[in-house]
């Protein structure tokens, strides 16, 4: 597992450098997509790491950098990063009424760490702005300076046992709705949950080769052949 990290060292600074949006303009717009494709948020973080493990699983990708990317999106990832700094991206362009149109027809979605909570219902730590799209209040960095980042197996039944899990600077859920399934616990807490066709985990399941959370969110995507 720590061997793993070494590898993952570059999404992990995508994660931890989080003042500068880096420079995204300069990029060439990938076009590449269509009515199959799973969107990835890339304002911000660690959104390739997403992408590398949507192709592991054969699921098409594209960067999702303007609001009307989403418009043909089969599914949406919202990475980890830095929440702050993807409000600020989202306040610049109507972003809101494009991610409550995909959550509203049904298309999966998958926030992880930043990506829980800009998802959440309530923010706090500070207050901040939530989407609303998960019926779930978070603390922001709610596991203090000493442990702010580590790796833990997690409790996930549903995923057939224990999960790998990488915690960077995570949140920790603070309450789950009533409409909200709890799918994996750290010490009794709730860190991946789901209402309906939006799932949120805490920690970043993109960063440990495990494919099984982004199988849950977006298994009616892979190919039959290699889902078979
Ligand atoms: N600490 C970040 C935030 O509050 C989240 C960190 C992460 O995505 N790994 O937005």
């Amino acid at each position: 597992m720590i061997a793993e990290l070494a590898v993952i060292g570059p999404s992990i600074s995508a994660i931890i450098n989080h003042g500068d949006p880096g420079d995204w303009r300069k990029r060439k717009i990938v076009a590449e997509r269509d009515t199959e494709s799973v969107a990835v948020l890339a304002l911000q973080g660690d959104f390739e790491a997403h992408r590398r493990m949507l192709s592991t699983m054969g699921i098409d990708s594209f960067e999702a950098r303007r609001p009307e990317d989403l418009q043909d999106a089969a599914g949406l990832v919202l990475p980890g990063g830095e929440s702050t700094t993807i409000w600020k991206f989202f306040e610049s362009a109507p972003w809101e009424p494009a991610l409550q149109r995909l959550a509203a027809a049904g298309r999966p979605i998958l926030g992880t760490c930043a990506g829980a909570i800009l998802l959440a219902r309530d923010v706090a730590n500070p207050v901040q702005k939530g989407l609303g799209l998960l019926d779930i209040g978070v603390e922001r960095n709610a596991y203090g300076r000493q442990v702010d980042s580590f790796i833990g197996e997690v409790e996930a039944p549903a995923l057939g046992g224990e999960l790998p899990a990488v915690f960077i600077r995570a949140p920790r859920i603070r309450r789950v709705g009533g409409g909200v399934e709890v799918l994996a616990t750290l010490s009794g807490e709730p860190v991946l949950v789901r209402e309906r066709n939006v799932l949120a985990a805490t920690f970043h399941p993109e960063l440990t080769g495990d494919p099984r959370v982004h199988r849950l969110a977006f298994g009616e995507l892979i190919p039959r052949r290699q889902s078979a």
